[in-house]
């Protein structure tokens, strides 16, 4: 684990505007995303291999904040629910690190199969699932995979054009703009669960 350097800034003293800016950036990758999977006609009704046991990474602070907004909102019961696991989970993440094995934790703001926090959760828990592409200047396009569900569901499909590259670029200027406008630089690599953790903790977060 990484030192923290810098401390978070409270995401009550966030201009409001960037989180407005966020939330469009993320209706639309909504919108890009439904309309790409309406095309396959695919769905993760009913997925046995939750992707909210994927271990993703976020990267940017603004993210971080707007999950933690996300939190605030949350009965303090749940929140402290939602924060013991956390704890745990990072607990867990940890010791298999220690040992050089691979774990797979249940994200903590899944509760019974459900994102309790659907309307905050990040760029990567929108995009994930269905194959998509990305430009990036100079090199050839990359492409990458769907999900093993998809892949069950919808490998079959030809193809249909899933381009990240605009929303990964929307959500760089975002980040870039407001890491400017509030003084912070370097980036944030925490999971869901350290984000929690460390919030609950008062503890800053990871950068790299
Ligand atoms: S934030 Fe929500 S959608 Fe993303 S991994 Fe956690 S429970 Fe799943």
């Amino acid at each position: 684990m990484k030192a923290p350097t810098q401390p978070a800034p409270l995401h009550d003293t966030v201009p409001a505007s960037f989180f407005d800016r966020l939330q469009r950036l993320y209706d639309a990758m909504d919108r890009g995303y439904a309309q790409v999977a309406d095309h396959y006609g695919f769905s993760c009704e009913g997925c046995k291999d939750n992707c909210c046991r994927t271990r993703f990474h976020h990267h940017t602070y603004l993210e971080y904040l707007f999950v933690l907004r996300g939190v605030a909102t949350l009965d303090t019961e749940i929140q402290l629910q939602v924060q013991l696991r956390a704890a745990q989970i990072c607990r867990s993440f940890d010791q298999a690190d220690g040992l050089g094995l691979q774990v797979r934790e249940m994200c903590p703001l899944n509760v019974d199969s459900r994102c309790i926090l659907y309307s905050h959760r990040p760029m990567i828990c929108r995009l994930h699932g269905i194959p998509h592409q990305l430009r990036k200047p100079g090199q050839n396009t990359l492409y990458g995979p769907g999900c093993s569900t998809f892949d069950k569901r919808c490998g079959n499909k030809p193809y249909y054009r899933f381009d990240r590259t605009p929303f990964y670029i929307g959500m760089a200027r975002l980040e870039n703009e407001f890491k400017q406008a509030v003084g912070l630089t370097g980036r944030i690599k925490m999971t869901i669960a350290r984000i929690i953790a460390y919030s609950a903790e008062g503890r800053e977060h990871e950068t790299h």
